[in-house]
């Protein structure tokens, strides 16, 4: 029997499970161990709230979970609870699954100034995250700036425009939904640093952003209309899917306002390049550089022009991406913040050579990119290394420790360890609450509620 032990219960996790699981040539056990007491990573914690569609996913990590051979230990921290050392001795292999944990920086003056925050926060607290619970944002601010044009920044930018009835029918965590019913802010403002036909948000994400109830959308047409080398990128490409995006862009520019209460605006070809500080301390102001577009590398990049701008915000996020954080005991590549590997293998980097027994899956192996349905290829194709290694292994090796072992020594170090038939618990108090405030779910947040909701259960 193989005995594996994949860190980090996000979809990265869960599909390596899925593959290791569903096939049969060679028998395997999974115990999945999270730091957190609930399961699903970043589908509970960072898919926005009123996105429910896409947290239906966990339907199909509930079915992986149902499989005898599958144990969840949540509320258990590898490095804390149980060391890397003490998990060799018990798994025969090992998959981390453990995302991308921070933020990346701007690297500009003023960048932490009070009332500049990461987005990764503000999606973390509104989201219920225990270690986010406690957050302060500043919401008597009137004028927001996010910077990037990503998918978080649009998620980010929604919410705030967001009115508090649209928030009160999704499973927004209680605390952001009290918070943002006293929201002053008026002006939201979304910055991209290259130009419409390369921002990095999706087609139908962009698309939400023009049929907010209480935000009108605000688009400079010079912004959106194509240099020449973005059209003759657009017009050799054979995907649709840039064109569609400044044609959105391009008809947002033309959308009349309808004199909502809020106003979105995306901006494109500019740079923060400082946030000044107001008499308080905290940011008052945004510098902005204009860029232009050049062609490095077969890519379009965006420089400054030497025209600067004043934008005055009260109110900063930034969602210039996440980044990997390393792990005790594993290689990290600094530079682009991910474990070292090969096809999920973890590699050594000074010999190139595979670390027998260790792999990786998600965004701690590739980056912060791609949707949630990225993973399954991502995690199947760890799960294939980790099979294919195991078929080659002698039987010598795979041994036959009993998987109560496993359970004492996790038992005996936190008490407090969540199973996945307590997460099923925490799952039916989470909906009944919901029911009762007629929302479809309200969240636990923290770790004392999660422990007083089991123990009284
Ligand atoms: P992202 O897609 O990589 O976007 C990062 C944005 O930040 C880009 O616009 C990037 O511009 C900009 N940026 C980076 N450094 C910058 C700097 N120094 N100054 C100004 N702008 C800068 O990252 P993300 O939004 O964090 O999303 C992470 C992943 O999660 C993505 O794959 C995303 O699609 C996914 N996601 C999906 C959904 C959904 O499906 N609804 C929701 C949330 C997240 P450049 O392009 O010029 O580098």
């Amino acid at each position: 029997m193989l005995k594996v032990a994949i860190v980090g219960s996000g979809p990265a996790g869960f599909y390596v499970a899925e593959h290791l699981l569903k096939q049969t040539e060679v028998p395997v056990r999974v115990d999945m161990f999270d730091r957190l007491p609930t399961p699903f990573g970043l589908v509970r914690f960072g898919v926005a709230p009123d996105h429910p569609k896409i947290k239906s996913v966990t339907r199909v990590f509930d079915k992986i979970a149902k499989n005898p051979l599958f144990r969840f230990y949540g509320n258990v921290e590898v490095g804390k609870h149980v060391t890397l050392s003490e998990l060799k001795q018990h798994y025969d292999q090992i998959c981390f699954a453990t995302g991308a944990q921070t933020d990346r920086q701007m690297g500009i003056p003023g960048e932490d100034l009070p009332r500049s925050h990461a987005a990764t926060e503000f999606v973390a607290w509104y989201n219920g995250h225990p270690d986010f619970c406690d957050c302060q944002f500043d919401l008597t601010a009137e004028r927001v700036a996010v910077v990037g044009v990503g998918n978080v920044a649009v998620d980010v930018a929604r919410i705030l425009s967001k009115t508090p009835d649209e928030l009160a029918k999704t499973d927004i965590a209680e605390h952001a939904l009290e918070a943002l019913r006293h929201s002053k802010v008026r002006e939201v403002y979304m910055l991209g640093r290259r130009g419409p036909a390369q921002a990095a948000f999706t087609n139908p994400e962009v698309r939400e952003l023009g049929e907010l109830e209480g935000a009108d959308i605000c688009v400079r047409p010079e912004e959106v209309t194509l240099d020449p080398a973005s059209q003759a990128e657009l017009d050799a490409s054979d995907d649709d899917t840039p064109k569609k995006k400044v044609s959105i862009l391009q008809e947002f520019s033309k959308q009349p306002r309808a004199g909502k209460k809020r106003l979105l605006t995306l901006r494109f070809l500019v740079s923060p390049t400082e946030l000044v500080a107001g008499p308080d301390g905290g940011v008052r102001a945004m510098r902005l550089a204009r860029n232009e577009l050049y062609s490095e590398n077969g890519k379009l990049q965006s420089r400054a022009t030497g025209v600067i701008e004043e934008l005055p915000v009260d109110l900063v996020f930034r969602s210039v991406g996440y980044r990997g954080v390393p792990i005790d005991g594993l290689p990290f590549d600094q530079r682009s913040g991910v474990i070292p590997n090969d096809a999920g293998r973890v590699v050594d980097p000074a010999t190139g050579e595979p670390i027998p027994g260790l792999y990786v899956s998600g965004w701690i192996k590739r980056g912060p990119s791609g949707v949630i349905g990225t993973n399954k290829k991502d995690g199947t194709e760890t799960a294939t290394s980790m099979l294919e290694d195991a078929v080659a292994a002698s039987a010598a090796t795979l041994g036959l420790t009993d998987p109560s072992v496993v359970d004492a020594l996790v038992r005996g170090r936190q008490p407090e360890c969540v199973t996945y038939a307590d997460w099923a618990r925490l799952d039916a108090i989470e909906m009944s609450l919901g029911e009762s405030h007629g929302r479809p779910r309200v969240k636990l947040t923290t770790r004392a509620a999660v422990r007083e909701a089991l123990t009284k259960g």
